[in-house]
């Protein structure tokens, strides 16, 4: 981006945007949780909808690119960074409270975008509400969750979802309810449409506190035994494929440990690419890409990113 064009955007996000919400240069690799990506020429933080609005209407008035970001845990970012403006929703949609109890035993959480999933599921569970367990260990926001219809162990958001409140590409306000969501295996009816998540109805059961604090103990469990928490990476890589695992066919293909430049194929669970230390975005792009080929080669099944890749590979 010409530093006249960088220039002139942060003149006017300054007039809504405090100065230490507008960061230049900012390495992604800071801000994606496996750890790698290049600088974004601006990195701006959002408090609220008037923000957030100035600047989504600057980006399309200059023809400047512009990504909204949640908590980086599903993304690629490319090693020579985002010519463009990334945009992460601030203290403004970090709001949860309970609207109210629809019927004896049922009640409505209403959650801002920015909120991350693990406050979340403890909110609820603070509040008494069942539902949200499955949630607790997934580290990305509601935002982030809502658009990719996050889900582990059985539970999705689209299991929960009452509605979804939106700022359309066009700058309106409009709310979907679960249908017109259109949730399904790792997708809604919004991704790549430019609909800004800003807030979430969640209807939800009441439960019993001490089972609920079981289930989330469970799952935690269960995740640290099977998934490698200990280095950076997105979850899984990749989707899975309609009859079978992902990390199943890698480890068939012989790559367990298959390893390009510092990424490489969990020991612990194929289905995981994991940085070790001094992994680049293009390391990861191309062990995905070997992933895919050598699967394909020896099963016949072609693999699908499930990582979002942040600028053209
Ligand atoms: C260790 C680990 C474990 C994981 N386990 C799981 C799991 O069990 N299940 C699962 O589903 N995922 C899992 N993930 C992946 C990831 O956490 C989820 O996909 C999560 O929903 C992404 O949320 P995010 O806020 O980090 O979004 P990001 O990664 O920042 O963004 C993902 C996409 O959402 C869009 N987005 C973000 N916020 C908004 C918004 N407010 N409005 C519109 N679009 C938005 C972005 O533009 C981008 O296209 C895991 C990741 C890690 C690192």
């Amino acid at each position: 981006m010409e530093e006249k064009t960088r220039n002139n955007l942060i003149k006017g996000f300054t007039q809504v945007i405090p100065e230490a919400n507008i960061l230049k240069d900012e390495k992604l690799s800071k801000r994606t949780t496996f750890k790698t990506g290049g600088p974004a020429s601006l990195f701006v933080i959002a408090d609220d909808e008037e923000a957030l609005k100035t600047v989504l209407l600057a980006c399309d008035e200059m023809k400047v690119k512009h990504f909204l970001i949640g908590n980086g845990s599903n993304l690629l970012a490319k090693d020579e960074g985002f010519d463009g403006v990334i945009i992460k929703l601030g203290s403004g949609f970090s709001k949860l409270s309970v609207v109210d109890e629809i019927n004896e035993g049922t009640g409505l959480i209403t959650a801002g975008a920015g909120v991350m999933l693990t406050q979340l599921s403890l909110y609820a569970l603070k509040k008494g509400f069942t539902g949200l367990e499955f949630a607790h260990g997934i580290p990305g926001t509601v935002g982030g969750a809502v658009f990719m219809n996050a889900g582990a162990y059985g539970g999705e958001m689209k299991m929960i979802t009452e509605s979804v409140t939106l700022l359309s590409p066009e700058g309106d306000i409009v709310t979907y309810d679960n249908e017109a969501m259109e949730f399904g295996y790792r997708t809604s009816s919004i991704k790549n449409k430019g609909y800004v998540v800003l807030e979430t109805a969640l209807s939800l059961e009441k439960g019993d506190s001490e089972q609920i604090i079981a289930t989330m103990n469970e799952l935690a469990l269960k995740r640290k035994e099977k998934q490698p928490l200990e280095y950076p990476s997105a979850g899984s890589t990749f989707k899975r494929p309609e009859g079978y695992f992902a990390g199943k066919l890698i480890e068939d293909a012989g790559l367990r440990g298959y390893q390009v430049g510092g990424a490489r194929v969990s020991d612990k669970h194929c289905g995981f690419v994991v940085n070790m230390g001094d992994a680049t975005s293009t390391d990861v792009y191309r062990l995905i890409c070997d992933v895919r080929e050598k699967v394909l080669k020896e099963s016949g099944v072609t693999l699908e990113p499930e990582v979002i890749m942040l600028g053209d590979f």
